[in-house]
Order: C-alpha cells, then structure tokens, then sequence
C-alpha cells in the first residue's frame, strides 16, 4: 500500500511538470508564429527559426513527364527511388525504391565514406534498371535529392549544410555544399546522373502532397527527428532579395525543431538529455517530440524513479544507465498494449531492459509514464502546427468552404497511433470545431521521395 502512495505520487508529479494544458498550448503557437515573422527578416541570426528560402517557388503541377531519381537522406535510414511520371493522365505510373540502413559508424565518420556509401547504393540500384526504362536521346539520369538536415540553400540545387543532427556527426562536411560533395562520389562511382534538386524531407512532402491534392499548404515530419515546411507568401518574406516569383510564392522550410520558447515545459529529464546528446543547446523542441528521443525521456524518467523509488527492487537495473537503449517503438509497443495483464509491457521490459517479473502495479507505471511523454510530445506538436495555420490564417472558419490540407510524413506520426490521435486531437481543439472541420491532416506516406522526384523533373536541366 505505501508503494502504491509513492507511486501514485510520483505520477503526479510527472503529471505537472509534463503538463500542457490548452492555454500553455496557446501561448507556444503564438510564440512560433512570432520566431516564423522574426525568422523572415533579414536579420535571421535573431530567430530560433532559421526559415530557410528553399527555392522552390512553383509546386508540381501534374504535368511532369518522363524517369526520375530520387535519394532520400534523414535519418537512420536512406532510400533510392526511380519513378515514371506520366503526366495528368497516367501520374506517378511507376514506382521503384530501395531503402538502405546506415552503419552507425558512418554517421561519426568521414564525409568521403558516407557519400561514397550512398553513391555505391545508388549505383547499385541504377544498375537494376528495366527494360523498360528510357531515356530520350542524349539525357541524363537526373535526381532530387531529398537531404533532411538543416542546409543554407544556395539555389534549387546547391546547399551548405549548417549543422548535422538527429545523430549523425560529420565534422568535415559542415559549411560544405552537400550536392558538391554528392556529385563527386557519384563520379568517384562512374555514375552519369545530375543532381538538379535539392530539398530536404518537408519539402519533399509538401511537393509530394501537393501533386495529389491542391489543398496541401504546409508538410510536416515526424520521424527520427521533426520539421515543417509551408508555402509563404513571396511579399511576406522581407529577407528574399530576388526577383519575386510569377507564382508570388515560395516554400519555407521552418527547421522547426530548433524551436523553444519559455512556455515548453521542459523538464530536468529533457535537460539533462540535452546536456548529454551530441547537439547540446540545439533542436529542444525536437528533444521533446521525435522518435529519436521519446523513448530516451522514458529511459531517463524509469532511471530516476528507480534510484529514487526503488521502482524495480532495491536494485537499479544496470541496462536502465545505459543511454538510448529503449527506443521509441519499443515505448509505442508498451503504450500500446491492451491485455489486462499488460504482457507487452512485461516483455519489453524483459527484452530491452533486462528487467523480469515486474508486478503488475510496476508495468501500469511504466505505461503512465509512457503516456505522459508521448502526449506532451503530441500536443506541443499540434500547438505547431496551430502556429503555422495561424501565420497562415488559416486557423479560423474559411469564408469559402476551401479545406486546407497538412501532408504529413514519419513512422512516428504513422505507426504511434495513441501520439498521432493526441495530436489530431488537440488541434481540433485549439482550432475549435467548426474551423477543424476545414483542417485535414494527411499522411503522405513516402511522398518526400517522389516528391523530390517531382521537383527534380520540374527543374530538369532540359525545359
Ligand atoms: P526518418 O525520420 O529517419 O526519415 P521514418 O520517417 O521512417 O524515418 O521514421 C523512423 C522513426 O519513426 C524511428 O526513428 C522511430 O523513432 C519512429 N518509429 C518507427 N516505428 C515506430 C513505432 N512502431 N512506434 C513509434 N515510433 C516509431
Ligand atoms: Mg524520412
């Protein structure tokens, strides 16, 4: 019975530091809307949100033709697609796509190693053409390339990358630009291919989005890490020095993870992590959200609860010290579990923690634990999203019944089903019902490769 008061306390107490009550949800779509005006300037420097001009001022339009590649690089894993677009009629007629995982080592290395990897892979997949791929007389291959890490985009298809994150650590290709640095591994593997888009996984999506429905004004990931990408106005963007697009718009990669604010309720847990991950200082709001972190705030909670508590006997268990061992998809296998006796919870316990014959009391606050971590991350997410459709204005009744549409991408968004309906939840609720009923939020899956694809024809070296 006193184990039962202690923990039943401790629980509270995670309850209020975790909480996100609606009004603190309001408060933080506000202040994003304010870093999004701030990050336009010219004076970017004075923003958490870098804002980046992607180049990209007109979206597909249905009317792309012929073979397209695309490379997809964000996270632990990285896919090569070819695609046939076929233009209104036949659309994406065919679709093809390998995906590689990534040794870990590489992504601590060298930059020459991890782009002659990714070139190889390439090179592999280039060589399982069909017979019935073809291209006109004299044509390069041509590829989007969709590279999900922060770049300072020089042009469609140039870009220095800014940082790494979501675990990788380069020192070397940072400041460099990326599609360089592609293009000579890809020569170092005799490969004949041009690089002619380079987009990061938002804008990939949003592309991708946009070619199979017209409503999609912004893109959001959720996955290994977090990001957001919308369509601005062109005269809104005071630090575009250029000609202003004939489409009077241009599509803004938010590096939204970069985002904090005063009203996040960040914890001692999610300092700590920060303090300890490879980035310290940077991507806090990512901290809180993405699947690359979840369930290492689960980690950090159960450690804590456990030297302090006793939550597994008098004994912590070693494997619980040990940094990112219980990952996201193993929360979500625990979170998700609905047998009375909570066996799930029980075996991962077992498997990834080394922890057996946790009673029955114990597994109901690992899952508590769990709920409130993946909640959290859900509703400041949804309080993003809320800020970008207020910048947009978007957030209130539409005069035109025009529904507006969020393509959204990410195995955390697609396989943590409790995070994703917490998410679409809470922006009903900010947006209140009659304006919800307007708001759509779509899961592209995979639409950040064709995407690239996409935009890789529509600035094909040869229009
Ligand atoms: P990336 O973000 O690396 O491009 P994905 O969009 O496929 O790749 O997302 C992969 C991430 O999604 C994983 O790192 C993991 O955190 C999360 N994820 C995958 N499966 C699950 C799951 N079943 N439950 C919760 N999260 C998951
Ligand atoms: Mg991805």
């Amino acid at each position: 019975a006193e184990r039962r008061a202690r923990a039943a306390s401790v629980i509270e107490e995670l309850e209020g530091i975790f909480s996100t009550p609606i009004e603190r949800l309001r408060l933080i779509a506000d202040e994003m809307v304010e870093e999004m005006h701030r990050g336009l300037t010219s004076d970017s420097s004075a923003s958490c949100l870098k804002m980046i001009l992607s180049y990209v001022d007109k979206l597909p339009t249905g009317d792309e033709k012929g073979w397209f590649y695309a490379l997809d690089l964000g996270g632990t894993n990285f896919r090569v697609i070819r695609v046939l677009l076929g233009g209104r009629e036949s659309r994406v007629a065919k679709q093809e796509y390998e995906e590689v995982s990534i040794p870990p080592h590489l992504m601590v290395g060298g930059s020459i190693e991890l782009f002659d990897f990714i070139a190889t892979a390439l090179a592999n997949f280039v060589a399982t053409e069909g017979e019935e791929f073809h291209l006109p007389e004299g044509r390069q291959r041509e590829l989007g390339f969709t590279f999900s890490f922060p770049v300072k985009q020089t042009s469609i298809s140039s870009g220095t990358l800014i940082k790494w994150t979501k675990g990788f650590s380069i020192e070397d290709t940072v400041g460099k630009d990326v599609v360089a640095e592609l293009t000579k591994a890809l020569e170092r593997q005799g490969l004949d291919m041009k690089v002619t888009a380079l987009v990061n996984d938002t804008i990939g999506t949003l592309a991708g989005g946009r070619y199979e429905d017209q409503g999609v004004v912004a893109a959001v990931i959720l996955g290994t890490g977090t990001n957001a990408a919308y369509v601005e106005h062109a005269h809104a963007i005071p630090k575009w020095d250029g000609l202003l697009p004939s489409s009077g718009e241009m599509v803004i990669n938010m590096e939204w993870g970069n985002f904090r604010s005063k009203d996040l309720p960040i914890t001692d847990y999610d300092r700590a992590l920060d303090f300890e991950s490879l980035n310290p200082g940077e991507q806090i709001y990512e901290k809180m959200i993405s699947g690359m972190y979840l369930g290492e705030v689960v980690r950090r909670v159960l450690l804590r609860i456990a030297q302090e508590a006793s939550l597994f006997g008098e004994v912590v268990p070693p494997r619980l010290e040990i940094p990112f061992i219980l990952r996201t998809p193993h929360m979500s296998a625990m979170h998700h579990d609905s047998s009375p006796d909570l066996r799930i919870v029980a075996a991962k316990l077992k498997e990834v923690l080394g922890i057996a014959n946790a009673p029955l009391q114990t597994r109901k606050m690992v899952m508590a634990i769990c709920d409130i971590v993946a909640k959290r991350g859900a509703r400041i997410s949804a309080a993003g999203i809320y800020g970008i459709l207020k910048k947009l204005g978007r957030h209130t009744v539409q005069t035109e019944k025009q529904k507006t549409v969020i393509a959204m991408d990410g195995g955390l968004y697609e396989h943590y089903s409790i995070f994703s309906e917490c998410l679409v939840d809470t922006l009903r609720e900010l947006l209140g019902e009659e304006a919800a009923s307007s708001v759509v939020i779509k899961l592209a899956n995979d639409g950040s490769g064709v995407g690239a694809a996409l935009l890789a024809a529509s600035h094909s070296q040869y229009l």
